[in-house]
């Protein structure tokens, strides 16, 4: 995408990223802290969170909070307590990336065990769905609030394989159309970003003999993650976005 922020494009803004101590919810974070927001970093690595807390003071942004949830063993009360504390130490939320995700087993459906069946819906689905709705108050709050959901190709052409996270990209793609929907009168926008193949250590388990030095980096994929957090994209719900439109679909060749 070529778009070109402004550099304060997220100044007064609050943006809560999962899956922010790795990959591209790392470099998401790092990105939006850049661009003036202040940011609750959640995931379930402690060490990684601090890590990218250190870097954003580091960078010279504003103070960032944690929260350490592991979003495979959460509950509904559980995310509404995260929610009850957030609002202790911040007003509103502005913004929401959803990007934490589960690989699980890359199998034909016939032999996918029923235990990864439902650890990949309950990171991508059950857990994002029972954060969305913990979080929805502090969103509402916002003038400008922008929820962004993460899909994947799969989520919305299957294939062969790809079982379980495929299915739940789907989901994660009619949630998102389902809430865009619900809030489209309301200061709340919903929509997906398609990453399309980046350079992480999810992209690597999937696809393990590729040449990596032919993907794009977490960093080279930001402005849409910027576009869809800013008010340049404020007329912008229930649409699924490519971060590499041109991208072809698979291994890198
Ligand atoms: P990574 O595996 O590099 O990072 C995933 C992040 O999610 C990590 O910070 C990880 O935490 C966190 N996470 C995983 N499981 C849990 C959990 N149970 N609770 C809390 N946090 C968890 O993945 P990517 O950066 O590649 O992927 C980010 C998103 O983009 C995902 O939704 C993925 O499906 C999607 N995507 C990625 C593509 C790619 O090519 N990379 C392509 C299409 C979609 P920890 O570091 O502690 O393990």
């Amino acid at each position: 995408m070529h778009y070109q922020p402004k550099h304060d494009l997220l100044e007064q803004r609050i943006i809560l990223v999962t899956g922010a101590g790795d990959g591209i919810g790392r470099e998401a974070a790092l990105t939006y802290a850049k661009f003036g927001a202040q940011l609750v970093l959640l995931g379930r690595t402690e060490s990684k969170l601090r890590a990218v807390q250190s870097e954003i003071a580091r960078l010279g942004g504003a103070p960032s909070f944690t929260v350490t949830l592991d979003l495979l063993h959460t509950t509904q009360e559980q995310c509404k307590q995260v929610a009850d504390d957030l609002a202790t130490q911040i007003p509103r939320l502005d913004g929401v990336l959803h990007n934490a995700g589960l690989l699980g087993d890359i199998a034909p459906m016939a032999d996918l065990s029923m235990e990864m069946w439902h650890d990949v819906m309950q990171v991508n689905v059950n857990a994002t769905f029972m954060l969305t709705q913990a979080l929805l108050p502090l969103l509402l709050k916002s003038n400008s609030g922008s929820l962004v959901f993460t899909s994947s190709s799969v989520g919305r052409t299957g294939r062969a394989n790809w079982g379980a996270y495929a299915v739940s990209k789907f989901a994660t793609e009619g949630m998102m159309q389902v809430l865009a929907e619900e809030y489209k009168s309301r200061h709340l926008r919903v929509n997906c970003i398609n990453p399309g193949g980046t350079r992480t250590q999810m992209r690597a388990s999937a696809f393990p003999n590729e040449d990596k030095n032919k993907l794009k980096t977490p960093a080279d994929i930001m402005p849409l993650y910027l576009y869809l957090m800013g008010d340049d994209s404020r007329r912008k719900t229930g649409m699924s976005f490519d971060a590499q439109p041109n991208r072809k679909p698979g291994a890198a060749e």
